[in-house]
Parts: C-alpha cells; structure tokens; sequence
C-alpha cells in the first residue's frame, strides 16, 4: 500500500484489516508522516517500510526518499498494489507495478492522467493490470461485466457537484478555503475536496475512464447527481443503461478492486436503502461555474502533453489555495494560463511529460509570484 496514512490509505487499511484470511500487508509507505506510518507499521507488521521524507526516530530498517515508492511496489512478494498517493506523484510507481507485473489497485488517477499511453506500454509489457478504486470507474467496470467495448454506446459519468453547485456564479468565484473544503457527501483528502469543487476531479475522471475502458472522449458524459447514490452508469448500443449504486463510502470501491471479478461478503459495507435515499435526482453541470471540467477534458482530447500540463497546473494551483495565497477562480484561470502557454510542449515520453509536468507548475508559480 503505497500513501498508507491517506484518506485512502486509512480506509483500505481497514477493508483488509476485516479480511486477514485472505490479505496480508506487506509494503507501506507514506510522504512525512511518520508517527501514523509507525502506529500503522505496529499493527499489520509489514515487511517492507518506506518513507518519503527522512528523519524519523522509530525508523530502524525503513527506506527513505522517494526510490521507496518504486522498492515497495515491485516488492516481490507483493501480488497487489494499492496506489492512495494524491498527485503525478505516484506515476513512477504505477509504472513500476505495471511493469512488475502486479495487479495496481488504482486510487492514484493523475497516473493515468500524466502518462495514460505509457501506464498501458508497461501494462501491456510487464502483464501488470490496473483495477480502478475511483468509485466512478468501479462502477463502470462493475456496469461493463463481462461485454466487449463494442457494445457500450456511452459512458455517464456521475458528478456530486460539490458544495458550490447551487451557488451564483460571482458568489462561487470568491469562495473561502473552508466553504471549498465542506464537501456535501464525501470525506476525502484536501486535494481531491477541492477538485471536486471547482470539477477538475471530474475532468480528471474523465480522463481516467478514456484510459481504462478505451472509449472515445465524445461517449463519455458528465452529469450532476448530487446525492452521489448513482456512482455511474453505462450506456450499451441496445439502448439499455446499467448503473451501479452504493452509499458514498470508498469501502466498496477498494474492496472490490481487491477482489474482482469476485464478489466476497463484507460487513463494513454500509448497505443502501432505497426509500431512505429518496429522491435521486440528475441536472446538467453549470459549465460557466465551473470552467476547470471543460478544460480538463479539453487538454485530454488534446493529448500529448495537455492532460500533464492541466493536472500539474492544478495540482500547483490547488496547493497556492490551499495555503491562502489565491482566490477560488485563480485555480481555474492559472490552468487556462498554463495550457494556453504550454500548448506546444512534447509529449511523447516520460522525460518530456515530467518536463510539461515542470514547466506547468512554474508557469503557476510564476503567475502568482509579485
Ligand atoms: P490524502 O492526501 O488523504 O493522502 C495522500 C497519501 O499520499 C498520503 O498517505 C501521503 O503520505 C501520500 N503522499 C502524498 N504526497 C506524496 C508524495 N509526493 N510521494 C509519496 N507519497 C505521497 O489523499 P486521498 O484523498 O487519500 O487521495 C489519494 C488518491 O486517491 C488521489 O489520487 C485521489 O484523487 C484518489 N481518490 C481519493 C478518494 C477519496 O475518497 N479520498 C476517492 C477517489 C479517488
Ligand atoms: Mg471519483
């Protein structure tokens, strides 16, 4: 499990943690936070500890620095991997896993946004395989079964709409930290809280499914559903749509992502009642508001280069928010900016997209610095 000590990373502690019989710990690893990583190393006992950051006390036989991330996951006793790190920071070990031929557990999206051709060449390489834990693109695997791609029509991607989906449009430019930071129905780290207010999560989701399942960006739809019972649902050529359901918990989505195509009983799934989630209820997605959906899908049409440069310009964009120095409504035009100046980088290997990654944060960076 690579990003342990992650919203993520916590949950599926626990999915394994009530399935001792048939998982095992055997890599953690975290960014800085080594107390958590420690109490964590105390209860699963894993064989391999690796920690980004160096320099903490309870740490005899720890690996440090970032070569941990790439260690853990090609680990050899290791069969699945759980990819929880947020940001184009888990790429290398995604790559790596694919390579190694691991079955990746995939809650790092911005993998397979960075880099999409290049984690299917190491998939396809190492005979490595990815199973989504986004809860979007469990559900679709779930809706797709066992049918050939030719028979999907189109993908309709669910949206909560975030806490500002009902808010004006002056009101949502100007929005604070910790309006952006309540989120109506899922718990989850700062980051993605805060792309799934300004949408950029679903532009990334967007991305992701072309990626996973192989449908062109012109099948695959987003709509607002802002009760997030809906997790998705698959359109096929007869006209039939199939959808998947849940209560918004992540404990599903990464159980599943252990165990597909099986099914296995689990009692820390919270079950759905249909009459006390009344009513669900689908809009369309206010574009105007939110600008970074349209963008993001936008760079990913574009290919090459683009998807890397939105996700690193929102990924520096999202952290000068974080730390109060822009407003709401810079996050969106930084990644205009950056996508309008960067839109004739290369892209064609890892050294070129890790450069647009570069040059995308510098170019926010820059913007933001006087
Ligand atoms: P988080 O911020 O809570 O946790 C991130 C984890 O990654 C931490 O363990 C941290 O130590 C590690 N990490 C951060 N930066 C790192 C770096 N540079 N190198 C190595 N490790 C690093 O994030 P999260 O909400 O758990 O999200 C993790 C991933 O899962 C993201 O890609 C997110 O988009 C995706 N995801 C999350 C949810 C959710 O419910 N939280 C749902 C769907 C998808
Ligand atoms: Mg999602």
């Amino acid at each position: 499990m690579l990003g342990s000590t992650g919203s993520i990373g916590r949950t599926a502690l626990r999915v394994l943690r009530r399935h001792p019989d048939r998982f095992r710990t055997i890599v953690l690893t975290a960014h800085s936070n080594g107390d958590e990583l420690a109490a964590q190393v105390a209860t699963v006992s894993p064989r391999f500890v690796g920690l980004v950051q160096n320099g903490h006390r309870a740490a005899e036989g720890w690996h440090f620095g970032v070569e941990a991330l790439v260690a853990g996951a090609t680990h050899p006793d290791v069969d699945i991997v759980i990819n929880a790190i947020v940001g184009a920071a888990g790429l290398d070990a995604t790559l790596a896993a694919l390579e190694a031929g691991k079955r990746v557990a995939l809650a790092n999206k911005e993998s397979l946004v960075v880099a999409g051709s290049l984690v299917a060449a190491a998939a396809a390489r190492g005979g490595g395989s990815i199973i989504p834990v986004d809860s979007e693109h469990s559900a679709i695997l779930q809706c797709l079964s066992t049918r050939p791609g030719a028979e999907v029509s189109r993908l309709i991607i669910t949206a909560s709409g975030g806490p500002f989906r009902t808010w004006p449009l002056e009101k949502v430019r100007t929005a604070s930290l910790a309006d952006a930071l309540n989120h109506p129905t899922w718990s989850m780290g700062r980051k993605i809280t805060v792309d799934s207010a300004t949408l950029a999560n679903k532009a990334l989701e967007v991305i992701e499914a072309h990626h996973l399942f192989g449908i062109p960006f012109d099948r695959i739809e987003v709509v607002v559903h802002p009760q997030s019972i809906v997790h998705s649902m698959v359109e096929f050529i007869d006209g039939s749509v199939i959808a998947q359901l849940g209560v918004p918990s992540m404990e599903l989505p990464i159980l599943y992502a252990l165990t597909h195509p099986e099914r296995i009983v689990d009692d820390g799934v919270p079950r759905l009642d249909p009459v006390a989630m009344s009513p669900l209820t689908f809009e369309p997605v206010r574009h105007d508001a939110f600008p970074a959906l349209a963008l993001g899908v936008g760079a990913g049409r574009a290919g090459g280069a683009a998807p890397a440069v939105f996700n690193a310009a929102n990924e520096q964009a999202v952290a000068l928010f974080l730390a109060g120095s822009i407003s709401f409504h810079d996050i969106s035009s930084a990644i205009e900016s950056a996508l309008r100046a960067l839109r004739a980088t290369p892209g064609e290997d890892r050294a070129a997209l890790l450069a647009a990654d570069a040059a995308a944060r510098q170019h926010v960076q820059d913007l933001f610095a006087c």
